[in-house]
C-alpha cells in the first residue's frame, strides 16, 4: 500500500469548474493504477460567487484550513463581471504564494506529440526544457516611490530587492533540478550588462552555486538574446532559472512556442515540503468559453501530473504524461475544438483516463 496525500482542491471561476473535475478524474484513476491514495477535500472559495457574497475572496481562517494538506490543486480564478482582476489575483493565488512561501514557479516548456509548435519544423524531443522563476523578490518589491508628483520634475523609483537567501534558494532548486536531467545542463538568466548592481550580484551566486554541482554545466545568456534563442534555438536549453521578472517573461514565452494555451501547467511550489504547493494551468478562467464544456482539460491534466512529481509519485506523473502524449498523438475528433477537434472537456479527459488505466 502507498502513501497517502492530502489534496487541497479549489476549482475557482469559468473553466476551472470544467477542467479541475477532469484533472481529479485522472488522479484517482492514477491513485488506483499505481496504488497510492489521494484524499481530496474541495473548497468553494477563491471565486466570483464566494466574492459576491463576502465581498472577499478567502475566509478569515484560510490559512488554518490549507495550511495541512499536501498540494493544492486549483484551476483558475478571475470574473471581470463581478470582481476586478487585480483583487482576485491579490485576495487568492497570490496569498497563497505568499504565506505557503511558494518561492519557485516551474513551467515546463515541452513539446508533447501530436501538438504542432508554431516554431516551424520543431518536432518533440527538440523542446523539453523547464523555466524555474524566481517568485518572491527581486524586481517585483513594493519599494520605491513618487517626488515631484504633478510637476514637470515628476519622477518614480522601483528597486530590485535580492536577498542572498532568496537568490541562493531558487539557485539550488534550479541546480537540483539540472542534476536529475540527462542532459544536465543549467542556463542562468542575466542582464549584467546593463543592470550594474542586482545583475551582476546574481551572476555571482550563479558562480558561487556552479561551485557545488561540478557535475551540471553552466552558462548564462542576456534577457533579450536568450529570449531570442527560445525561438531560434529551443533545443539549446535544459533548465532556465530567472529572476522574477526575466522567468515571468520567459515562463509565457516558452510555453507559447509550445502550442496552444489550453495545454501548458505550472507549479507555485515550496520544495521542502513545509507548506503546500500549487498546481494550476497557465490559461485563465477564459469567460468567453466558461459554460459550454468545450475548455481544453489538459492544462489541468498536466499540472496534475507535475503535483504528483512533487508528492513523489514519480511513475504516475510520467504515466499521465505519457497517457496525454497518446490521445494527443492519436489526435482528430478526441480533442477539444481549439485543438481542431469536436471532443467536450469531459470526453477528453474520459480518453485520456482509458490511455492511462489501459496502458500501465
Ligand atoms: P488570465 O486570467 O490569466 O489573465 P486571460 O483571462 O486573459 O488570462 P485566458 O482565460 O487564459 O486569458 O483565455 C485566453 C484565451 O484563451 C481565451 O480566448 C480563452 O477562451 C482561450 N483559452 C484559455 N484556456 C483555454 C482552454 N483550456 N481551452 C480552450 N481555450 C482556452
Ligand atoms: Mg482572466
Amino acid at each position: 500500500m502507498g502513501h497517502t496525500h492530502r489534496i487541497a482542491v479549489i476549482p475557482g471561476d469559468g473553466i476551472g469548474k470544467e477542467v479541475v473535475p477532469e484533472g481529479v478524474k485522472v488522479l484517482e484513476a492514477a491513485a488506483s493504477t499505481f496504488d497510492f491514495t489521494l484524499d481530496f477535500e474541495r473548497f468553494d472559495y477563491a471565486n466570483a460567487e464566494y466574492y459576491a457574497q463576502h465581498g472577499k475572496m478567502l475566509p478569515e481562517n484560510w490559512f488554518d484550513q490549507l495550511v495541512g494538506f499536501d498540494s493544492i490543486f486549483f484551476g483558475a480564478v478571475g470574473w471581470p463581471d463581478t470582481v476586478p482582476d487585480h483583487v482576485s489575483l491579490w485576495g487568492s493565488l497570490l496569498q497563497f504564494r505568499r504565506h505557503f512561501d511558494q518561492y519557485v514557479s516551474l513551467r515546463p516548456v515541452k513539446l508533447l506529440p501530436g501538438v504542432t509548435s508554431p516554431l516551424v519544423g520543431r518536432e518533440p524531443g527538440d523542446i523539453d526544457f523547464y523555466v524555474v522563476r524566481e517568485n518572491t523578490e527581486g524586481e517585483y518589491s513594493s519599494v520605491g516611490g513618487k517626488i515631484f508628483e504633478g510637476t514637470e520634475r515628476e519622477t518614480v523609483m522601483q528597486e530590485t530587492v535580492m536577498t542572498r537567501t532568496g537568490v541562493d534558494r531558487i539557485l539550488k532548486y534550479a541546480f537540483d533540478l539540472a542534476q536529475t536531467r540527462p542532459k544536465k545542463h543549467l542556463t542562468s538568466a542575466t542582464k549584467s550588462n546593463g543592470i550594474s548592481i542586482s545583475m551582476p550580484y546574481w551572476d555571482t551566486r550563479v558562480e558561487a552555486m556552479a561551485a557545488r554541482y561540478e557535475d551540471v554545466r553552466v552558462d548564462k545568456f542576456h534577457i533579450d538574446i536568450l529570449a531570442a534563442n527560445f525561438v531560434l534555438h529551443p533545443d539549446w536549453f535544459d533548465v532556465v532559472v530567472g529572476s522574477n521578472l526575466f522567468g515571468d517573461i520567459l515562463s509565457d514565452l516558452g510555453p507559447a512556442c509550445t502550442g496552444t494555451i489550453g495545454i501548458a501547467p505550472s507549479g507555485n511550489i515550496n520544495p521542502e515540503r513545509r507548506f503546500p504547493s500549487l498546481f494550476e494551468p497557465v490559461h485563465g478562467s477564459a469567460p468567453d468559453i466558461a459554460g459550454r464544456g468545450i475548455a481544453n482539460p489538459i492544462g489541468q491534466i498536466w499540472s496534475a501530473s507535475m503535483m504528483l512529481e512533487h508528492l513523489g509519485e514519480t511513475e504516475a506523473a510520467a504515466g499521465i504524461l505519457d497517457a496525454v502524449g497518446a490521445v494527443l498523438a492519436r489526435g482528430g475528433a478526441s480533442l477539444t475544438p481549439d485543438m481542431g477537434g469536436q471532443a467536450t472537456t469531459a470526453g477528453l479527459g474520459d480518453e485520456i483516463v482509458t490511455q492511462l488505466t489501459g496502458e500501465s
